[in-house]
């Protein structure tokens, strides 16, 4: 269990399953870097979260945007875009002010592109769904990634696996932040899409071995 002064942002969790060393680059030296992806991203997010209103009701369904988030078992706090409630008989399901019966949440995080093959995204997500449980005091067993290419959701299980793989993001990115740890940069595909690759490859000799390699990877290659 942390306390409040420890938790660290949810969203550093997607950056540190993407790539340690943004992580540490982001968390550990303050380091932000808008590029073309990330403008997208925040755009898209910025959308979602000024819809009006931030509660809103469809018959069995509760839509709420912009909704806080926080466990202090995992160490994170951030914000959800989007997290449903769908009406249930289930006992799992959570009471809400102002309405009756019970609600199972179901949260949704925007994405820009397309899915990706790392599991980045995901742990962000499960991230989510994990504060809502410690919040709540329920339990979630899915929740949903929309990409903007396609337009459509994918559904995402909140399998022990994906579990275990947010809880050992989460300890990893807290033992980065607290011994002062940014990882050394490992060239790799994603480097290409990443906003800090600027900064973090800025030697001529390192520029020399990755500019070749980094030239290989198509243009429009999706990370
Ligand atoms: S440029 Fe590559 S190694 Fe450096 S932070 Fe970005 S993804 Fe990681």
């Amino acid at each position: 269990m942390r306390s409040e002064a420890d938790l660290l942002p949810l969203s550093g969790l997607q950056h540190l399953v993407f790539c340690e060393r943004q992580a540490g680059l982001m968390l550990v030296e303050q380091i932000w870097e808008d590029n073309v992806f990330t403008v997208q991203g925040t755009l898209r997010h910025r959308n979602v979260h000024e819809e009006s209103p931030r509660r809103e009701r469809r018959g069995d369904l509760i839509i709420v945007r912009g909704l806080p988030l926080r466990s202090l078992e995992l160490g994170v706090s951030g914000v959800a875009d989007v997290v449903e409630f769908h009406r249930t008989d289930d006992a799992t399901g959570v009471m809400l002010t102002g309405c009756d019966g019970r609600w199972q949440p179901f949260p949704v995080e925007y994405k820009r592109g397309r899915p990706k093959i790392h599991r980045a995204d995901e742990v962000q997500l499960c991230a989510q769904a994990i504060c809502i449980e410690d919040m709540l005091g329920t339990r979630i067993d899915k929740g949903a990634l929309y990409y903007g290419q396609p337009r459509r959701r994918t559904e995402v299980a909140m399998d022990d696996s994906l579990r275990e793989l947010t809880w050992a993001a989460a300890r990893r990115l807290h033992e980065l932040v607290s011994g002062g740890i940014t990882p050394p940069a490992i060239p790799k595909k994603e480097c290409r899409a990443c906003s800090l690759v600027e900064i973090c490859l800025p030697s001529a000799v390192q520029r020399q071995r990755v500019e070749p390699y980094l030239d290989r990877i198509a243009e429009d290659e999706e990370w």
